[in-house]
């Protein structure tokens, strides 16, 4: 049986969740004294993993939780971490750390990790040494159980460590606690088959697999129907979509659908993977009205020698000759992108590559990292003689050059009109609105809060970094 063969959890054994999380109830209430218990969720990371982080907050709520954001008041806290880069798991540390003196003063406090980090060993080794006050520990494959591990802790009255070192399964029919507003995560497919040599995603969070059209759809449309307007597809390579699934779908087919949902909204994705990003694909995007012209299309770097170390397989021709197809097909189109500055063995001519590629590209803003080695990745054992410091150098020299692209990009905006989706990004009370224009470029302006949730039409006067600015046309 093929790797990826699409399987689902069980409808009765996702019931059966049901049925715990609804008698766990009333003992939560008791155990910490309250009518009303609250949890806090941290969630860390990609966007992948807020998606996750609302399905666990759909299953607490089924538990009979209501949300905080302050740990302090919190009955349940639960940590769903990242594991990409070494920082963000000295990060997480860092957090449950500060837990151990809320714990100590409210005993009946039950501290859950989860999530990426919880699927390497060296880190569950850690959590059962290092932090004895931690109650429950499991991965992502684990999540739909969350009800039944909460159960077991106070059952049995002992830490629960449930990480299973497995390919997964696509688990429906989870109820997702939504951020409010205009944007809304969903996630199409899960796990990666790609291997690239320095990311550790393929190891944690499985092997590629896809959920069935019919079900995204559902979730789509009840997203429409709820109010939500821009709409981001997930997946870690939402380009090769539908392999190991029973019926003849494509990443392209399926915009096709959704494009022919009714409603006024936006659809976007991420990530796209150059080597699956195809012109069938680019031309979908050019003849569905309602998906966004705009790509993040993560090159990673601009030197072939290091892409094919990378085990990207794709050069630097090849991901350039797909930005000219695109731009030719898809008048008015952005592109983003992630880069690794320091990959190991990479010379300073090998990375002045990809400040070349930069220019000829012109990204319009891009997520940038200095390689960080991680354990049971390829590129971890690799020879890596460039020094930390100089790597530091690069990665301000890739900085600059790319705060003078985005501003260059930005500048024939002033004078046009653009259409922006109105949101609220915290200045509201200042009188001013934020949002995005369908390329995905931020735009600012002074605006009225009952216009959030609208697509009002914005004249650029100027541009800041990372902005447009303009007002109500
Ligand atoms: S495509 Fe490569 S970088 Fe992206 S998640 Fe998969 S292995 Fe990691």
């Amino acid at each position: 049986m093929p790797i990826n063969v699409h399987r689902e959890v069980p409808v009765d054994a996702i019931e059966e969740q049901n049925r715990i999380a609804e008698f766990l109830r009333p003992r939560l209430r008791e155990r910490f004294h309250t009518p009303n218990p609250l949890a806090m969720v941290h969630t860390f990371g990609c966007q992948q993993n807020v998606a996750d982080g609302e399905k666990l907050k759909g299953i607490l709520a089924q538990m009979g939780f209501s949300f905080t954001g302050f740990p302090e008041q919190a009955d349940l806290i639960l940590f769903n971490t990242c594991a990409i880069r070494e920082n963000a798991e000295t990060k997480v540390f860092g957090n449950i750390g500060n837990l151990k003196q809320l714990k100590a003063a409210k005993p009946s406090m039950l501290i859950g990790i989860c999530g990426c980090m919880t699927e390497q060993s060296h880190v569950v080794e850690k959590l059962k040494k290092s932090y004895p006050y931690v109650s429950f520990v499991f991965g992502s494959h684990s999540a739909y159980l969350l009800p039944s591990l909460v159960q077991c802790c106070l059952d049995e009255g002992k830490r629960i460590f449930r990480v299973a070192p497995d390919d997964g399964c696509v688990a429906e029919g989870i109820p997702a606690v939504r951020e409010e507003g205009v944007k809304a995560w969903l996630p199409i497919m899960y796990g990666c088959d790609n291997f690239c040599s320095y990311c550790v995603v393929p190891y944690v969070r499985g092997r590629e697999r896809s959920r069935r059209p019919e079900r995204i759809l559902a979730e789509f449309r009840e997203l429409v129907e709820t109010g939500y307007k821009d709409i981001t597809l997930l997946g870690q390579n939402v380009n090769s979509y539908g392999k190991g699934l029973e019926e003849p779908v494509d990443f392209s087919s399926l915009l096709e659908q959704l494009n022919a949902v009714p409603g006024d909204f936006r659809i976007r994705f991420m990530t796209s993977h150059p080597k699956d990003c195809t012109h069938r694909l680019i031309d979908t995007i050019a003849r569905c009205e309602k998906v966004c012209s705009h790509i993040h299309l993560p090159v990673q770097c601009g030197s072939s020698r290091i892409l094919k170390e990378m085990n990207r397989h794709y050069d630097r021709e090849g991901y350039l000759e797909l930005v000219r197809y695109a731009r030719e097909k898809i008048p008015g189109i952005t592109f983003t992108s992630d880069i690794i500055v320091g990959f190991p063995g990479e010379t300073y001519e090998e990375f002045q590559e990809t400040l070349s590629l930069l220019r000829e590209v012109k990204y319009v803003s891009l997520y940038t990292f200095i390689f960080s080695p991680r354990p049971g990745t390829k590129a971890a054992k690799l020879p890596d003689p460039v020094r930390g410091e100089e790597k530091g150098r690069w990665f301000r020299e890739l900085l600059a050059l790319q705060d003078e692209i985005g501003l260059e990009q930005m500048q024939p905006y002033i004078g046009q009109t653009v259409q922006v989706l109105a949101e609220d990004w915290g200045k509201v009370g200042d009188g001013l609105l934020q949002g995005r224009t369908e390329s995905n470029l931020i735009v600012e302006f002074p605006g009225e809060p009952s216009l959030v949730g609208q697509f009002v039409q914005v004249k650029v006067r100027s541009v800041k970094k990372w902005a447009l600015l303009g007002q109500l046309d």
